[in-house]
């Protein structure tokens, strides 16, 4: 996955921006070519603000590790196996049932759980149902001391790059994810057609499918899906903004307040942006709930739901050849115009930066 500039700035607060960066691969450059390799624009992706540290792209496990080690650091206590089953609210506090029947009291619960959030049941509950766009993502990793000499560039900044090879009916992106170059992550867009067969067949018909969807793309889209040992197929989800991310002592955050299309490349350093407002708030609130949530919320669903809105815009279904060679010509003008301009105010975000914030911290 990759953390965008924004992302890292809260990993840096929390003191281990270095050690991601480190362990991951810088992307510092986006990249469009056709399914030839042939330049259709390329553009910048750094913050603007140049002591921070840009973009990483790192194997979600690894980010996974390192926080759970900061976690530990921090003598906070994770409980594996509690999966909440439902919740009930009372005046001051509200109780906890998770599936494996125990139960805790607390003075608030934060629904950090994820797309399908079982909280978000209760904080929408007397609301419309939300809806939720499901859609599937088809990627891989590859580990492999072989792969440096496939992956081939013609200029060395492609390294440093999330590389998107576009074509009028699908995509394929692929980025380095390690700063010894041994790790390569892919990811790519089909048919629909295609999508559903590779989602109900087994792990070597699946690599036969997209080799033949990809067949004749340039090199090394080919070499990354043979040397991919595990194809995996994930479902992403696109949420419509809820009314409200908050009720009595139950708040929202991540995913299960706004969950939105993986092409945002937003979605893990909004959560992140989340968890530190809402601490913030917690914080000169005296954690009282109500108060801490409102402001919270007001804080950042604008911000948040113009992402998503943009992510949703920037969703390409498949053209026609010709409607494609269109899209080619406007982007190959527009994007190294646009492309570092619309990031900006995305990736220059501090919420660090807000007065009543620098108060908590
Ligand atoms: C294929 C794919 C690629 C993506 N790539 C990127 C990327 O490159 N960059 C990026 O920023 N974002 C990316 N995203 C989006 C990103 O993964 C999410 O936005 C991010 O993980 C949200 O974090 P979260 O903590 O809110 O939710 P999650 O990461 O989903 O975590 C939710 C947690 O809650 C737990 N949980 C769920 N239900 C319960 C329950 N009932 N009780 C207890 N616990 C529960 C889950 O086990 C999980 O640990 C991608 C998403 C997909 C699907």
């Amino acid at each position: 996955m990759t953390i965008a500039p924004n992302g890292m700035k809260i990993l840096n607060h929390l003191g281990i921006g270095n050690r991601i960066a480190r362990l991951g691969a810088p992307i510092d450059f986006i990249r469009f070519t056709d399914k030839t390799d042939k330049a259709i624009s390329r553009f910048g992706n750094k913050s603007s603000k140049l002591d921070e540290v840009g973009a990483i792209a790192l194997p979600r496990s690894t980010l996974m590790q390192v926080l759970r080690e900061k976690v530990s650091e921090a003598g906070i206590t994770v409980l594996n196996d509690f999966s909440i089953d439902h919740i009930d609210y009372h005046h001051d506090y509200v109780n906890l049932y998770f599936k494996n029947k125990e139960m805790v009291k607390a003075d608030m619960v934060i629904g950090a759980d994820g797309a399908n959030s079982t909280i978000r049941q209760y904080v929408c509950d007397g609301q419309s149902t939300p809806k939720i766009h499901k859609s599937v993502v088809i990627g891989g990793l590859v580990k492999s001391e072989n792969i440096k000499s496939i992956i081939n560039y013609k200029d060395d900044s492609s390294r440093s790059s999330i590389n998107l090879l576009l074509h009028h009916d699908k995509s394929f992106g692929f980025c380095c994810g390690s700063k010894d170059e041994s790790i390569w992550m892919w990811w790519c867009r089909v048919d629909d057609d295609i999508s559903e067969k590779i989602s109900h067949t087994l792990r070597e018909k699946k690599r036969e499918l997209l080799l033949n969807a990809f067949s004749g793309w340039k090199s090394p889209v080919q070499e990354l899906l043979l040397e991919t040992e595990y194809i995996s197929v994930n479902h992403a989800y696109d949420l419509e903004p809820l009314h409200s991310w908050h009720k009595n002592r139950a708040v929202l955050i991540g995913d299960a307040a706004h969950a939105m299309p993986p092409s945002s490349g937003q979605g893990a350093s909004l959560a992140m942006e989340d968890a530190l407002s809402l601490a913030c708030s917690l914080s000169v609130n005296d954690l009282c709930p109500q108060i801490a949530f409102e402001q919270y919320a007001s804080m950042r669903k604008e911000r948040v739901e113009k992402i998503a809105e943009l992510a949703r815009r920037q969703r390409q279904p498949p053209v026609s050849p010709l409607k494609f060679w269109f899209i080619k010509k406007a982007l190959s003008v527009i994007l190294p115009i646009v492309g570092p301009r619309s990031n900006k105010w995305i990736y220059d975000y501090d919420p660090r930066q807000i007065s009543w914030y620098k108060r908590a911290i």
